[in-house]
């Protein structure tokens, strides 16, 4: 981002580009309820076809889709949509090429060849599905259902998982949104309000914005940057923490360039700053919170000045933080991030945030934190059994005590990947990999080829080659998003102060599948059958489950159709703070678990000399590795040039669009090289790049080798302690230019 983008004219762009995808007129500008069918002859002669749900990322915006001939053409924002409107981003433009590209997979395949070096055969269908059903019996057979590991992601992925988990029994299933990514977030704040935050933070009404790292604007969710843009354009204040002078540090009000890792050394100050000086909500703090004096007396050691050293910042910044988030408290809106995995003391920084809401007494208020709820639509998948905890990897075996108290449904990976590698507590033989790829989201890429060599089989189910189907013995192609049915929908209008209204919707193919890539339910099911568990399928077909599904609202997929693939009903003021919200200041349970009470601030290590800590994030047209291979996406952001600030790359040498490659402190080097981005917008001790470049798959002809693969540099296994969550950015790099290493200048 241009540092001479000033924010006037960043909102005036933004406004221009929203305006730029015309509202359907069809559509009443008060309710947004659509007055005539969509289905209908578009005026060049396409058909319109509604009820498509994105999953380019896992907003999944509201589609319609424009199709000539059977063949997709367009995809377009519905205009009923109270979430996305008619707004969709460039990954969403671009799932018609995800639908078309060469590369996808077609066919059920075997690997004739090595794992990690694989010759594909194509087999049918039955072929495959009775070696895997036979493979995964013989494993439950011979070492019991913990003998299966799992390695969901996505939509489809989850009645998989619901079979492996619940029909099957293993608990051994690690999800990367929960390990990698949110679940720290989300344990951190049920263990402070009860609930998962979401990020359902009311931009769009507050009076003071607050990020911790997050860079909305390169990290892109329709609905969720609207609410954004709508904040800045009511005049709300930004304040920005992050190293690097982000989308979000360019538009902020304060940007806080704080030493990574300190953030909750930040908060803690600002907190023990409020509370010191009287300017936190005594009223909310007396009515909904618990163990507020533990919980001063425990941040009391962190002044301003204490945290401006540790932080690298300066004490009045700090305390012009505070004043700001005081000031126009409860009216503020602190956000909780999402891809929070970074530094191995996250459980800690995200139960300050939630803290953080409470003193100022932002809970439930306008501006504040909010969590508005779509209708309630029942579910239908596997029926849950009791497998006991016997063999739960998260317990101690001896004295049946939680290794990490506080960990993310499923179980952590580390603790998966090291008992597969050494058989002990018992030895896991098979892994099922559906949707997601390990090689790319979980740091360590040397294990998770240890735990594919450990494997008796391994199976993949995807849309896409990616590095993870490398390793599969066999590989299964599924319908993509839009062409298969899939779960439902719902949700709020993205501005809650407006006229409140719900919404349900279910997603339905806009285009037929093609070749022999096939549903998620179809799969399973068939599977399921040969493992011995056909009494116990759930559903038959995959309309059968929405259908199910949208009973329970007493809606179905025809009612649905009609009305233009979304329901929307009258909504509740979800302003209003229930009488029983209690915010855990200090958390007695988590003591009694052997972690500290009140939020604490755990230091992290420092570079090593000569290296920069490897950060890494979201890019604006990029779903991490899952859209490399998208050529519209590839053409708009062919590699990820790494952030190098402008006095260091001098010091160095170095210039703009120079091409290095990086070793890590663990000596790995990085397979391929990229350009250098030199900037005055980086701290000097740190190196950035955006995550999810460099696939070593060779049948993704466009994104194969594009960019560095910065995962295969994140060698260090920084372990939250209170979740087992993968810590990501305790990783320090060098550049390697025209094959010599370049220490990074103190
Ligand atoms: S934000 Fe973009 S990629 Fe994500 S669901 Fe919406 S349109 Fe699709």
């Amino acid at each position: 981002m241009a540092f001479n983008l000033t924010r006037r004219k960043f909102l005036q762009t933004a406004s221009l580009a929203a305006a730029a995808v015309p509202l359907s007129k069809v559509v009443s500008a008060t309710t947004g309820v659509t007055k005539a069918p969509l289905v209908a002859k578009g005026t060049n002669g396409d058909k319109t076809v509604v009820g498509g749900i994105c999953e380019m990322c896992f907003w999944r915006c509201q589609l319609v889709g424009k199709v000539r001939d059977g063949r997709l053409m367009k995809l377009e924002g519905n205009p009923k949509s109270i979430d996305n409107g008619t707004a969709i981003c460039a990954r969403g433009n671009a799932g018609v090429q995800l639908l078309y590209d060469v590369d996808r997979l077609k066919y059920p395949m075997k690997n004739v060849g090595e794992r990690g070096a694989p010759k594909w055969k194509r087999i049918s269908w039955q072929e495959a599905l009775d070696e895997c059903g036979s493979k995964l019996k013989s494993t439950v057979d011979q070492y019991g259902a913990q003998g299966i590991c799992v390695f969901p992601h996505g939509a489809s992925a989850k009645y998989p998982m619901h079979y492996f988990e619940r029909a099957v029994g293993t608990h051994n299933v690690s999800e990367a949104s929960f390990f990698q990514c949110r679940g720290i977030r989300d344990t951190a704040y049920v263990a402070t309000i009860g609930k998962a935050p979401g990020e359902k933070v009311d931009m769009p009404n507050t009076k003071v914005l607050f990020f911790i790292g997050d860079h909305l604007g390169e990290n892109i969710h329709v609905s969720h940057i609207k609410a954004y843009i709508q904040g800045l354009q009511n005049g709300a204040k930004l304040i920005v923490a992050d190293p690097r002078f982000s989308a979000s540090a360019a538009k902020a009000d304060i940007w806080v360039q704080i030493k990574p890792g300190t953030d909750t050394a930040y908060m803690l100050a600002i907190m023990n700053y409020l509370v010191k000086n009287n300017k936190y909500d005594k009223a909310f703090v007396e009515n909904h919170t618990e163990g507020f004096e533990e919980f001063s007396a425990a941040i009391s050691e962190w002044t301003l000045e204490k945290a401006a050293k540790e932080c690298d910042i300066t004490a009045e910044q700090i305390k012009e933080v505070a004043e700001m988030l005081a000031a126009n408290a409860p009216n503020v809106a602190i956000h909780p991030g999402r891809h929070v995995s970074w530094h191995g003391n996250d459980f800690q920084r995200q139960r300050a945030l939630a803290c953080l809401t409470g003193i100022l007494g932002a809970y439930y208020v306008k501006g504040g934190w909010v969590p508005a709820k779509g209708p309630k639509v029942g579910g239908v998948s596997w029926a849950k059994e009791d497998h006991g905890h016997k063999y739960n990897l998260n317990y101690n075996h001896e004295e049946d005590a939680k290794v990490y108290p506080y960990n993310p449904p499923g179980t952590p990976t580390e603790l998966i990947r090291d008992c597969a590698i050494s058989g002990k507590p018992y030895p896991i033989k098979s892994c099922v990999v559906w949707g997601q790829n390990p090689m790319q989201t979980i740091p360590g890429q040397e294990k998770m080829k240890d735990l594919f060599r450990a494997m008796d089989f391994i199976m993949c189910v995807d849309v896409m080659p990616t590095d993870v189907t490398m390793w599969a013995d066999i590989l299964l192609p599924e319908s993509s998003y839009l062409e298969r049915y899939d779960f439902i929908k719902t949700g709020t209008q993205w501005d809650l102060s407006k006229e409140h209204q719900q919404y349900i919707s279910a997603r339905m193919p806009l285009v037929p599948a093609m070749f022999e890539r096939k549903d998620q339910i179809y799969i399973t099911n068939e599977i399921a059958k040969r493992m011995g568990h056909e009494a116990k399928i759930p559903v038959k077909t995959i309309e059968e489950m929405v259908d199910q599904n949208l009973a329970t609202a007493e809606l179905s997929i025809e009612k649905l159709k009609a009305e233009d693939g979304i329901h929307i009903q009258p909504g509740k003021d979800p302003y209003g703070i229930p009488e029983d919200f209690m915010v855990r200041l200090f958390n007695e349970d988590i003591e009694d678990a052997g972690h500290p009470g009140a939020p604490t601030y755990k230091p992290v290590p420092q570079p090593p000399k000569g290296f920069a800590r490897l950060l890494y994030g979201r890019a604006p047209v990029h779903t991490f590795n899952r859209s490399q291979n998208n050529v519209w996406l590839h053409n708009a952001m062919p590699d990820n040039p790494v952030w190098l600030n402008d006095q260091v790359a001098a010091n160095l040498g170095l210039i703009d669009g120079d091409v290095v490659g990086f070793v890590n402190s663990d000596g790995v080097e990085s397979r391929t090289t990229t350009t250098v981005k030199v900037t005055p917008g980086i701290r000097k001790d740190c190196v950035y790049m955006y995550h999810g470049y460099g696939s070593a798959n060779p049948l993704l002809t466009i994104g194969v080798g594009a960019g560095v693969d910065d995962q295969s540099l994140i060698t260090n296994l920084a372990i939250d302690p209170e979740t087992g969550c993968n810590g990501m950015r305790n990783n320090f790099v060098k550049l390697i230019k025209d094959g010599k290493v370049l220490d990074i200048p103190a």
